[in-house]
């Protein structure tokens, strides 16, 4: 109705309004972070709709999260007033996945094909490379498969690459396993993440006839996070996108600040290229921030503008609240103790009344989470883990999730590889090899090899009965599905086949646990249709618990968390070598320092109230301690909006005390006597000669409190620097 009209549109600015009204033509909208872009993106799906340009299922809406896809699902309906059903809303791979299963043929799949992990990619490619004889320490098998993954994000099928490009690794032998790879695959009827994205552009490629079906469907494309695409995203967004004889009625938003998947082949550069690929683009840029207090704006700017390859944004606040909290710096005395110091903050500042749904703990690397789930769970704090497919990695999921493949899909080799000998059945590798050797000759799925083998008597002895109990277990169980379901079926299955008894029996502390997922995931299946659904669902799925209605803090690495936003945000870890990464430091590029500063601004950006950035002066790796020093990124946040706090006594007395862990009103580090970075700060005098690790010699050309300014020889400028890395010639 018109009223809702009225009412969706009102609430945004004039910027905003004109991305939502410019419906038809090319759109690109190029604005910092928290300035609305999805926002936009969503309203601008229901405006289409409400002002009847499309129905739901003629716009096709890329996300890049799950989560996010769900949110605005849930928006779309919301204005509609009516569940939206039938859209195509969703992330690349899911997109894809969908639009696979209804061309598998072309490729040479069946519409029930399997979709694997990056376990069973790897245990695959293992598998299938054998024959090269590669010598695995010099070239190991996730470094192939990680070319492959490449090739694949580049659109690159094995037809497609090149001699030159073949040449660098593994004595020029990886496109030839790559072609056996994928031909195994399609045996399997299988296909892994990046053949989501690469058979579909194949087919629109080579099919003019499933492209112009495409072209009628697609009336409006929307794309989030367009800095991110990677080359085949874009390949497959221009197919659909460029329509013989209409408009290109494509909308992306992004923020080349944000773009973090370089590494995963993200290509910044298709944001720059808009203009070019789709004549006639418009450009709107949005500058109102409305997520982060002016000083969380002022840090993240500062810190961004370290960076030479930008296209230069504005940012302003659009808060009312502008003033709000400085962002905190602590610094600690090692990686135990930031684990107990954010757990010991998040507690208190939830005792102040914030939400711990409203709190989130921000990783540069997935290893970093250990530390601070054992303290959260030591200290009773709900959390969960977003992002990465935690829970469905665990040991004991992923076997039950073997045997429901296996239950849907007898073809699953891989599958049945896992849950052959899980529980023990006395199925050895000679075993299984043997097996193996059947299931060739004979052209017949592992399973059916299995089968044969039983009747043949060539399957013998305990280990035989063992085998036999779980072959009729699956038999018995495909009864059950059809009659009584796929929640029953899983449960009788994983019940008949002693996997459930393995773990009844096992005295283990971690056993009750595992039998409490198991649970929950039998749980999650009763939210689905079919068995196939789910674990469609699974196999997608990048976030999980997104139900769980309790208050809980979330953990998460930095890459998961774009387009998320949280009232506090902690950032542990700002130490060299850990943020920016120890791999970036040993390239030394300045691509790689540029990409993981522009992850500590979506870190820092996601904080709405408070952001909290700890380092830590050792930290234990493996078994070792060893010292760190903090990182570069601290000292280029801006001192008008950061507190520094390096004093662990006065934390402490705060945790336990009343006052703020902010020291807004009473700054702690006015309470302390010692300043040491004042000290060392005194002890530089202008003209002094110094080195920094990085910038190499200079000369002092002001000193202040904190701080002084350098003039270096190799350097362009005057570098505004903390004295702690330098060194006095
Ligand atoms: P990111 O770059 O991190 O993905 P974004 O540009 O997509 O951020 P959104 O997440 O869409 O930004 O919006 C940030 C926050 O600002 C959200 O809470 C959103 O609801 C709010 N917001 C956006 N536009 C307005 C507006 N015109 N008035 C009030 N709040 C707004
Ligand atoms: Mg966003």
């Amino acid at each position: 109705s018109p009223d809702q009209g009225e009412s969706y549109l009102a609430r945004l600015n004039p910027e905003q309004r004109a991305a939502i009204e410019t419906t038809d033509g090319p759109l690109l909208v190029l604005a910092g972070a928290g300035t609305g872009k999805t926002r936009v993106l969503t309203t601008r799906f229901a405006h289409i709709l409400l002002t009847e340009r499309a129905k739901p299922w003629q716009i096709l809406a890329v996300t890049f999260t799950n989560k996010a896809a769900k949110e605005m699902r849930e928006r779309v309906s919301l204005l509609l007033g009516s569940p939206a059903e039938g859209l195509w809303l969703g992330t690349f791979h899911a997109l894809c996945a969908r639009m696979l299963r209804r061309h598998a043929d072309y490729v040479g799949l069946s519409s029930s094909f399997t979709i694997l992990d990056t376990d069973d990619q790897l245990r695959l490619l293992k598998q299938v490379m054998t024959p090269w004889q590669i010598d695995t320490k010099r070239w190991p098998a996730p470094g192939i498969l990680g070319v492959i993954q490449r090739w694949k994000d580049r659109g690159l099928t094995p037809e497609r690459v090149t001699d030159a490009e073949d040449s660098d690794f593994a004595d020029g032998h990886v496109r030839a396993i790559y072609t056996a790879y994928q031909a195994r695959l399609i045996q399997l009827n299988a296909c892994d993440f990046g053949d989501l994205m690469l058979h579909v552009t194949e087919i629109l490629r080579t099919r003019p006839d499933v492209l112009a079906q495409y072209h009628r469907l697609f009336r409006y494309i929307l794309v989030d996070e367009y800095q991110d695409t990677n080359t085949i995203q874009y390949l497959w967004l221009r197919l659909l996108a460029l329509r013989p004889g209409e408009p290109s009625n494509i909308c992306c938003v992004g923020d080349d600040d944000q773009s973090i998947y370089s590494w995963r082949g993200a290509e910044v550069g298709n944001i720059l290229r808009f203009e070019k690929d789709f004549p006639g683009a418009q450009i709107v840029r949005l500058e109102r921030n409305y997520r982060s207090t002016r000083h969380i704006l002022g840090a993240a700017a500062g810190l961004i503008a370290h960076n030479d390859e930008r296209l230069g944004k504005t940012l302003r606040s659009g808060r009312d609240d502008a003033s709000g909290e400085k962002v905190l710096v602590v610094g600690v005395g090692d990686s135990d103790e930031e684990a107990r110091d954010v757990c010991g903050m998040a507690q208190k500042m939830r005792a102040e009344g914030h939400s711990l749904s409203e709190m989130a703990i921000l990783v540069r690397a997935g290893f970093q989470t250990r530390a601070f789930e054992e303290k959260l769970v030591q200290s009773g704090v709900p959390y969960r883990i977003v992002g990465g497919v935690r829970f469905y990695e665990r040991a004991e999921i992923r076997d039950a999730l073997a045997y429901m493949r296996v239950l849907n899909q007898p073809s699953d080799d891989l599958a049945f590889e896992r849950i052959l000998n899980t529980p023990k059945r006395g199925m050895g590798p000679a075993g299984v090899q043997k097996l193996h050797a059947a299931a060739r000759s004979r052209h017949i799925p592992l399973t059916a090899a299995t089968q044969a083998l039983l009747a043949e008597k060539e399957l013998k002895g305990k280990t035989g009965d063992l085998v036999r109990a779980l072959m009729t277990a699956l038999d018995t169980t495909r009864d059950i599905l059809a009659r009584e379901g796929h929640v029953v079926a899983v449960e009788h299955l994983l019940e008949e086949s002693g996997y459930l008894a393995m773990w009844q029996a096992d005295t283990s502390p971690e056993a009750p646990g595992r039998l409490e997922n198991l649970k929950e995931l039998v749980r999650a299946l009763a939210d689905f249709g079919t068995l196939g659904e789910f674990l469609e669902h699974v196999a997608l799925v990048m976030e999980h618990d997104e139900n769980a209605g309790d208050a809980r803090i979330s953990l998460m690495t930095l890459h998961g968390a774009k387009g998320l936003e949280f009232d506090i945000v902690f950032l542990p870890g700002w130490e060299e070598g850990v943020f920016p990464s120890q791999r970036t430091l040993d390239e030394g590029g300045l691509k790689g320092l540029e990409e993981e500063r522009r992850l500590a601004y979506v870190g820092i950006t996601r904080a709405r109230k408070h952001a909290l950035i700890f380092h830590a002066a050792r930290r234990r790796i493996y078994a070792n301690w060893q010292p760190s020093m903090p990182s570069r990124f601290l000292e280029e946040l801006p001192d008008e909006h950061v507190i520094r706090h390096e004093a662990r006594d006065t934390l402490h007395r705060a945790l336990r005390s009343a006052d703020s862990v902010f020291a807004g009103g009473a700054p702690l580090v006015a309470r302390r006597r010692r300043d040491p970075l004042a000290e060392q700060a005194a002890s530089f005098q202008l003209g002094d000669r110094v080195r920094h690790p990085r910038f190499g010699e200079g000369i002092i050309v002001a000193a202040n409190h904190h701080h002084v300014d350098v003039a270096f020889e190799n350097e362009d400028g005057i570098k505004h620097l903390q004295s702690t890395f330098l060194e006095k010639l």
